[in-house]
């Protein structure tokens, strides 16, 4: 299942993503998962003000709102995302049909049926900029669809005729905001929002695209929920996306509905107070844990040649009323790649911008380039994602912010064990043997 993004690597030896485990120096650390359980304490806090009762006699049917194009969505559902939004400022939702999924992979997968069409003669081409979220491939090749087909890195496709391309933004793997690439004629964009959010990056402007799809699982980390929904602006496509939910699962879970709304709603309502010393509102609590962790992981890597960290410019958020820069403690993305670049030429990583395929960030290259960094890193037991799931370079490793705060302690500890074996320098021959023995 290695090339999932939620479930995966997990064997015995390895640490689930539960708050719940204690680690031990032999222990695997697991930072290939994006298993977003670190705001678990702040749910925790919350107490009963999420609680749902739900009874035995209730939410039996099939039908939710049956005058409604996505017939399966709760009404409440429907609220609380309008409301979250509103509050947020993230998206236009005025108009648009509302279509709920089994999380949002489920939406994608949605997305692109209603995109393609029957009666072509080829399968839609399906592509994404890389490093793209590697679920996009290993989702529409499952199947082997014959209505669409995955052809990789928008950058590079030239194809003429329809396609579809996916903008994730702010991106999974690198928290790049981004726009499409291809701007060809005949082209569908679905945008992929599970990441604007504020704890992850500035809330610039409420977007505005034909298919927005967003997610409960890294909104408020509630993953386990399985609930996305998408924001759609053409009648038709809402419907056909409907149809492919309703052939697939009949609808969606009505309790995991309800609870995503009764969370939803108090996370709109703590938006009220927000900058008030009444209570932390959620986003600044998880803003706040997501900037402590990139400033004690930037500390650890500042003095490596061999690792580096991507970085953005600044902006303001309209949601925190605060303008964000690019500082090293900026906190814009929980879910990050370290690169890893393997010349000793390079400079400090500090000093390095955000990169590109292709481009390491050093200019120098030599023959170590050709390291298999996941595996380097998984015999220091901490186990990673190569960029080549992600449509890039074995040197390049994603590594997930979200893992419980012991494993990700012990991460640090790792990582400068290994910059302090090698002084900071490149780990290759020799040296490599050096690391692998400590
Ligand atoms: N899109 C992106 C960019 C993601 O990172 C993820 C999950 N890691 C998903 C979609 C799928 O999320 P969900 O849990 O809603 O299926």
């Amino acid at each position: 299942m290695g090339g999932l993004e939620n479930g995966a690597t997990y064997n015995q030896n390895s640490v689930p993503s539960t708050n719940k485990t204690s680690l031990s120096p032999d222990s695997i650390i697991n930072l290939d998962q994006g298993d977003p359980t670190l705001f678990e304490p702040y749910w925790r806090k919350m107490g009963d003000k999420c609680t749902l009762v739900i009874g035995g006699c209730d939410l039996m049917s099939y039908f939710s709102d049956i005058g409604n194009i996505c017939w399966f969505l709760q009404p409440q559902l429907g609220d609380a995302i309008k409301g979250l939004h509103r509050a947020v400022g993230n998206a236009v939702t005025d108009g648009r049909h509302f279509v709920v999924g089994t999380g949002s992979t489920q939406l994608f997968l949605a997305a692109i049926y209603a995109l393609s069409s029957p009666s072509a003669s080829h399968p839609v081409s399906l592509v994404a900029a890389a490093p793209y979220y590697s679920g996009y491939k290993d989702q529409a090749e499952f199947l082997r669809s014959g209505l669409y087909k995955w052809e990789g890195d928008a950058r590079t496709f030239d194809k003429d005729g329809p396609y579809i391309e996916v903008v994730t933004s702010p991106n999974n793997p690198d928290g790049a905001i981004r726009e499409a690439v291809v701007n060809l004629g005949e082209g569908k964009l679905v945008y992929d929002l599970a990441y604007y959010w504020p704890q992850y990056t500035p809330i610039t402007h409420p977007l505005d695209h034909d298919i927005m799809l967003f997610t409960f699982s890294k909104c408020t980390g509630h993953a386990g929920s399985r609930i996305g929904w998408a924001l759609v602006k053409d009648r038709e496509v809402a419907r056909k996306m409907t149809e492919y939910m309703q052939i697939s699962s009949i609808g969606v879970s009505k309790e995991s509905q309800l609870r995503a709304a009764k969370i939803l709603g108090v996370l709109s309502e703590g938006c009220q107070n927000l900058g008030t010393a009444a209570s932390e509102n959620f986003f600044e609590y998880s803003h706040r844990i997501m900037r402590e962790r990139w400033e004690s992981l930037q500390n650890v890597v500042k003095n490596s040649k061999i690792f580096s960290l991507p970085r953005f410019p600044q902006d303001y958020c309209n949601f925190t009323g605060k303008y964000t820069d690019s500082n090293p403690g900026d906190a814009r993305n929980k879910i990050l790649i370290i690169i890893i670049s393997s010349s000793s030429s390079s400079s400090s990583s500090s000093s390095s911008s955000s990169f590109e395929i292709g481009q390491p960030n050093n200019s120098a290259v030599c023959s170590k380039e050709d390291i298999d960094w996941e595996s380097l890193l998984r015999e220091h037991k901490i186990i990673g994602r190569s960029g080549e799931k992600f449509g890039a370079d074995q040197k390049y490793v994603r590594i997930s912010m979200f893992s419980p705060p012991e494993a990700f302690t012990l991460f640090l500890e790792r990582l400068s064990a290994i910059i302090d074996i090698t002084n900071g320098n490149v780990v290759g021959g020799e040296e490599r043997s050096v690391i692998k023995c400590s």
